[in-house]
């Protein structure tokens, strides 16, 4: 199916049932009414002069319209660009011109950064243009800039005057399920994030079997606090909501654990999506004990490594028993890996679960030979969750997509004998200290276990005499006091002596992405910069 047959079939079952909440805005919508609002906003579009194929950008945090936009673009059969409401004019700039988008959807300041300011900053001519007829050096292909909120900036269209008459709108016929709907950038951990191309097959598919593992329904409310423009937000969470009528909660632009916690307690939510830095900060709020979770059921817990305690405390004090972890990425529409709610706990806390149905796997040595079970190498999929490649960039979609279809994750893998499968780290982020490999993951979960030890991340840095070390970046618990020599000794007891971190810093904050995921690379280069 596309995806708005999707939503037309969804709003046909479940008329009456809740599709969004968006407490912040005050916002409550059923499923009918949320499909009349998007096939409005459509309208609007086309009204705007957009057809099937162009590129419209939205640059905005979690927002009801962010919702709106997602479908009524596929609707008409125009591509999506989601852009990271983290970026600032220099990424913007980038990302719309690479793509060539020829609208742009933004946001003024509500309650984070001001998106329409700092645009009209970067290209001040969008001031003295008509609105839709925008003219600028910046942004060759940039015609329409619409803009949330009561207060447009001149030369931008007031987002709640787009709007038209259903009856204008194409034909369901006129889109194929292989047609591209979104252009979704990578999360940046590693550097310049990468646009993926991904179909209404690539992405809907993904979306149901996601829902299969953890048996959403009609009957479930899912809390998403995790940002709309990544595929977490837009495919695993409103997407796969929209495929089984689940309403969708959303607490707020950004996450906060306060609110997030409060959402999930006042509207009853049965389902909660997070990153493990999310998970970590609700249960180390200090009002957590206040907040009602028991009509908690299950979960998601991705995108970054998932430390086994904190699975553990989500089942134990979340009341989340049938909490599963996802692993996937972007490119693969994202997920690859799910825990099913029926494998054994103990599976479903440890490992990322087994393949997903319909994607093929192998994990391989450096020469693409596949490894034994049970040994470590990089984790290949295949199947119709891979993306059509990167927008306009053939080499480096020629790096990652071999020709077979294979997709070169990028990641190292280990499967046991029953087909479930640990990631064990990047490639990219292996550290070889004077030809000994250490694998940061298995470092970071052996510190986790120390009880002062919040989070924690190990990377290496160039060493004279080893090539290179390992470093480690410790967030303490509120209120633990722990030195240097504690945790080295506490490391040299127990584990070998290779991968004891070399040096050991306690941090207020670990640079993350908006996605939350630490990013190796900026604490290389502070810590790089530190050492001389
Ligand atoms: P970039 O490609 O721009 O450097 P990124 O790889 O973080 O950024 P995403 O596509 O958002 O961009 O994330 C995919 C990556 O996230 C995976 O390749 C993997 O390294 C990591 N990841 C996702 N889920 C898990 C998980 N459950 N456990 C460990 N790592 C995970
Ligand atoms: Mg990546």
């Amino acid at each position: 199916k596309t995806i708005p047959q999707v939503l037309y079939d969804t709003a046909k079952r479940f008329p009456n049932r809740d599709a969004a909440v968006f407490s912040m805005q005050g916002i409550r919508r059923t499923y009918q009414e949320f499909s009349d609002d998007v096939d409005r906003l459509a309208a609007g579009l086309i009204t705007l002069g957009f057809q099937k194929n162009d590129r419209i950008g939205i640059w905005s945090p979690n927002r009801y319209e962010w919702l709106l936009t997602q479908f009524a673009t596929a609707r008409i059969g125009v591509i999506l660009v989601n852009i990271n409401p983290a970026y600032r004019t220099h990424e913007l700039e980038y990302a719309l011109n690479k793509v060539g988008c020829t609208g742009l959807i933004t946001a003024p300041a509500f309650k984070t950064s001001d998106y329409a300011g700092m645009l009209v900053d970067l290209a001040p001519e969008l001031k003295t243009s008509e609105p839709g007829e925008l003219k600028s050096q910046r942004f060759p292909h940039l015609s329409t800039v619409i803009c949330l909120g009561d207060d447009t900036p001149a030369g931008m269209i007031p987002f709640a005057s787009v709007t038209g008459d259903p009856a204008a709108l194409p034909p369901l016929d006129a889109l194929d399920r292989n047609d591209p709907i979104n252009i979704q950038f990578t999360s940046g951990t590693t550097g310049q994030p990468k646009g993926a191309t991904l179909t209404h097959r690539n992405i809907v598919n993904n979306a149901w079997f996601v829902g299969d593992a953890l048996v959403l329904s009609e009957q479930d409310r899912l809390c998403i606090p995790v940002p709309f423009y990544h595929c977490f937000g837009m495919v695993m969470g409103t997407l796969g909501s929209v495929l089984r009528g689940t309403a969708m909660i959303v607490p707020g632009e950004g996450f906060e654990a306060a609110a997030t916690l409060k959402t999930v307690s006042d509207e009853k939510c049965t389902a909660l999506y997070g990153v493990p830095t999310m998970f970590v900060n609700m249960l180390e709020h200090p009002n957590f004990a206040s907040f009602d979770l028991s009509t908690l059921r299950t979960g998601i817990m991705a995108g970054a490594p998932c430390p086994i305690e904190v699975m553990r405390a989500v089942q134990t004090k979340m009341n989340m028993t049938e909490v599963t972890i996802a692993y996937g990425m972007t490119e693969t529409s994202p997920v690859s890996f799910q825990s099913n709610v029926d494998d054994p706990t103990e599976k479903r806390v440890t490992s990322v679960g087994r393949i997903h149905p319909h994607v093929e796997v192998k994990i391989v040595d450096e020469n693409g030979v596949p490894v034994p079970v049970g040994s470590q190498g990089e984790l290949w999929t295949k199947g119709y969750s891979v993306m059509k490649g990167y927008w306009a960039d053939d080499e480096k979609t020629a790096d990652a997509l071999d020709a077979e279809g294979w997709m070169h994750t990028g990641d190292l893998a280990r499967m046991d004998e029953e087909g479930y499968v640990n990631i064990t780290g990047r490639v990219k982020d292996m550290i070889v200290r004077g030809g000994e490999n250490i694998y940061p993951r298995e470092v970071e979960e052996f510190l986790y276990t120390h009880p002062a030890v919040s989070q924690v991340q190990v990377f290496g840095v160039p060493d004279q005499k080893f090539g290179e070390i390992s470093c480690a970046w410790i967030l303490k618990k509120p209120g633990a006091t722990v030195d240097e020599a504690e945790i080295r000794a506490f490391c040299k007891e127990h584990i070998a002596y290779y991968k004891v971190p070399a040096h050991v810093r306690f941090v207020d904050e670990i640079p993350m992405t908006v996605t939350g995921k630490p990013q190796k690379f900026v604490m290389r280069d502070t810590m790089m910069e530190d050492l001389g």
